[in-house]
Order: structure tokens, then sequence, then C-alpha cells
């Protein structure tokens, strides 16, 4: 027998669930590499959402309210499917779920919702941003095909592991470094200015917060406006399920 205490919370949680949350399926996973699982989803609770190259989803990775952010790299919305890259960094529930997620399992998400407002993508884009960002990458990529394509440059913990997770995806790097090796770290962030081709140039920052402090500063520095700048943090070291 549960007390009325332990049942409040429980009745709270499947009241949030049924009225928020979509049920879906995990239709495929792929591990790409040690740390990347690229993960397709399908239910018909994804019917008929909106979405656009930018939206996040998040995903219950555990009861009861533990959802962590992804970035959908394509949703067709008629059939109701989608796919995330995953990358399971270290400790914490997200990435737990990212290891142990299989075919079949059931799944639950809250959105897409908007997070980035990209607009039309119609003239140049440079992103910046980590492992976090590939499936971003990826979307925005797939809208612009057809014209050229995003330059992306990536820090990461790993260039051979981000290579594998980068080719899965059919993203073309302008440039790969290591977090490891601080001065090319911050030399790109310095030169990332150089990427663009024209006063019409979007870049768009993401991934973790302090470098996209530093992007921006740089960016800055280099005459670019606030206005061709769009940034959303997708973590920041300490913090947990940013969203
Ligand atoms: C809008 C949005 C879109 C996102 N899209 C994606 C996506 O498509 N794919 C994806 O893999 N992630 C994506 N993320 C990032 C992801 O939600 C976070 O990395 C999340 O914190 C991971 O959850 P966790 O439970 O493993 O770690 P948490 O419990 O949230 O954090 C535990 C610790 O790990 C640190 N940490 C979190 N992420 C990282 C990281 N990447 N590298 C190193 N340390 C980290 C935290 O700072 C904290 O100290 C997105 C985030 C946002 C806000």
């Amino acid at each position: 027998m549960h007390s009325t205490e332990e049942r409040r919370p429980r009745l709270l949680e499947r009241t949030f669930d049924r009225l928020l949350l979509r049920n879906t399926r995990v239709a495929a996973v792929e591990q790409v590499s040690e740390r990347f699982r690229l993960i397709a989803l399908e239910g018909d609770a994804l019917q008929g959402a909106a979405w656009a190259p930018g939206h996040k989803l998040q995903v219950k990775v555990a009861g009861p309210f533990t959802a962590r952010t992804f970035t959908p790299i394509v949703f067709d919305a008629e059939r109701g499917r989608t796919r995330i890259l995953g990358y399971a960094h270290g400790a914490g529930p997200g990435s737990d779920w990212l290891r142990r997620v299989r075919a079949g399992d059931a799944c639950q998400v809250f959105g897409p919702h908007r997070s980035l407002a990209l607009g039309d993508l119609a003239g140049p884009v440079v992103l910046h941003g980590d492992e976090t960002s590939f499936g971003l990458a990826a979307a925005v990529a797939v809208a612009m095909a057809g014209g050229a394509a995003p330059r992306c440059v990536f820090e990461v913990e790993s260039e051979a592991e981000a290579r594998l997770a980068l080719k899965a995806l059919g993203v073309e790097p302008a440039l790969v470094v290591e977090r490891r090796d601080e001065l090319r770290r911050v030399q790109a962030i310095g030169e990332l200015w150089s990427q663009c081709s024209g006063d019409g140039t979007l870049f768009v920052l993401t991934g973790r917060a302090q470098s996209i402090q530093q992007a921006r500063q740089a960016l800055k520095g280099h005459g670019v406006p606030s206005s061709r700048i769009l940034a959303k943090a997708y973590w920041a070291p300490g913090k947990t399920g940013m969203d």
C-alpha cells in the first residue's frame, strides 16, 4: 500500500505525461562510435507536429520529470518519424539513456518546440559548436541543400570520433579542433569570422556556454553585427539538463 504522500507525485507525473508528452517508439538505434548514437523515433503522436530546423525535442530519459534535450535532424510530420544524434558525454541521465536505449523501447517526448529561430536560411551560414551541435548542422545542411552548404567549425573531445559521426550524418566540416588543444581552439574561434561569405552571413553558435561567449566576443571584435549572430547554449559545466 502506498501512502497519499507517495501517490500524489505519481498522479501528478501521470497527468503531466498524459497531457504534455507524446508517446513514441524507438524504431532504430545505430551506434556510430563509442559515444554517438543515431536514434530514430516514430509514432502517430508525432504526426502533424510543427517543426523547423533548430527546434528542440525533449526526451523523457528517466522518471519522474527527467528530460534531456536533443535536436531533430529530420522530421517527417506526415509519417510521424524523426531522428536525433545523441552524444553520451559521460555521467548523467541523458548519457545513461543513450547507452541503454534499444530499438522497440517506448519513448516519451515533449515537443518539438522552437529553440533557435533560424529563419528561411536563404543566405550563407557559419555554424560553430561541438558534439551536441552535429544534429543541428545536419538539419541546417538538409534545409540548405541545393544552395551553399553551411560552413561548420566544431570543437570536440575526439576528432576521430567526431569525424565518424559527421560522416554518418553527411556533414562535411570546415574545421574540427580538439578541446584539449586550447591554443588551436581559441584560434579557431578568433578566425571564425573569416568563414563568412559576405555581409549577409548568419553566424549560429551552439554547444558549450563558455565557447559561445568567446565566439560572440570574437565576432563582435571583427565587426559582425549582433543581428547576424544567433546563439543558444546547449550545456555548461556544472549545469544539468539545460533546455
Ligand atoms: C536546445 C538544445 C539542443 C540540444 N541538442 C542536442 C543534440 O542534438 N544531441 C546531444 O547529444 N545533445 C544535445 N543537447 C545537449 C544535451 O541536452 C546536454 O548535453 C545534456 O546535458 C546531456 O544530459 P546528461 O544527462 O548526459 O548530462 P546532465 O545531467 O545534464 O549534466 C551532467 C554534467 O555533464 C555536463 N555535460 C552536459 N553535456 C555535456 C557535454 N556535451 N559534454 C561534456 N559535459 C557535458 C554538465 O555540464 C554537467 O556538469 C542539446 C541541448 C539543448 C539545450
